[in-house]
């Protein structure tokens, strides 16, 4: 379970602290360290300062888009030190966030994702989150360093995998979610729907960030996913072709 939950690193741009996270992992027993588009990797330093965890930054995979490191996910947790105005389903606790996660990695795999020490995540790369979470620390300074925020995230994530492990299995498993990318194929079909049919007019409402929160909240199973885009081709269908369906 705990092989199944992905560290993700955006943009990093000390290699030191892609090794102090990967050692951050180590310790609780997380592996899957995806980076995505590092300034400087391999890297002596993030090697020196992975200590005992060069193993971690050895299998490391460096992608070029965030959109390659959780495609195949089906939770996917943005972690961000303020809040931002996209309108995302945001945990201010890390602890129920943890529980959720695990709930999820059970039979695949699922995201924590950091930004960069400048400036974290843009707003288009949180839109590849189902959810964001917040360290709630000192509101008059709450912004910890990189690594030190994968090692908490990670220390909670470890919790509540043991909390699983010693409490009975759930009676019944949960439906499986669709994926990242599966999810991204019925965002980009529902915008040409909507789109088409002129319901959209204005290339950048946000009208569609409201849409993905609704369905980060609701979490559609695999088949529920495949009802929505069995009932967006028909209705295409219809409005290209009205007067066949009277
Ligand atoms: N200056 C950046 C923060 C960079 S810290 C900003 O203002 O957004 C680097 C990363 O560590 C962040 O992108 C975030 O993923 C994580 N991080 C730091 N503090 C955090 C906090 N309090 N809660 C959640 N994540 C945090």
């Amino acid at each position: 379970m705990l092989s199944n939950i992905r560290i993700v690193l955006v943009q990093t741009f000390h290699p030191g602290n892609i090794g102090q996270a990967a050692r951050a992992m180590k310790t609780m027993g997380l592996s899957d360290l995806v980076l995505v588009n590092p300034r400087s990797f391999p890297d002596a330093e993030a090697t020196r300062l992975a200590a005992g965890a060069t193993d971690v930054i050895d299998n490391a995979r460096v992608v070029e888009h965030i959109a390659q490191a959780v495609g195949d996910c089906v939770q996917v947790v943005g972690a961000s030190a303020r809040l931002r105005s996209l309108p995302l389903p945001h945990f201010d606790d890390p602890e129920p966030m943890a529980s959720e996660l695990i709930e999820h990695a059970q039979d695949a795999p699922v995201a924590l994702v950091f930004g960069r020490e400048r400036f974290g995540l843009t707003n288009d790369e949180i839109r590849h989150c189902t959810h964001q979470v917040s360290i709630p620390a000192n509101p008059e300074y709450g912004v910890l360093n990189l690594a030190q925020a994968v090692q908490i995230l990670a220390y909670e994530v470890r919790r509540a995998w043991r909390h699983h492990q010693a409490s009975p299995a759930t009676p019944q498993t949960p439906p499986s979610l669709p994926t990242r990318d599966q999810m991204a194929h019925f965002e980009a079909h529902l915008h040409e729907a909507l789109v088409t049919s002129g319901f959209l007019t204005q290339p950048h409402a946000r009208t569609e960030d409201h849409l993905r929160a609704l369905f980060a909240r609701a979490q559609p199973s695999r088949k529920e996913l495949s009802i929505l885009r069995g009932v967006l081709s028909t209705l295409e269908k219809a409005g290209s072709n009205p007067r066949s369906s009277s």
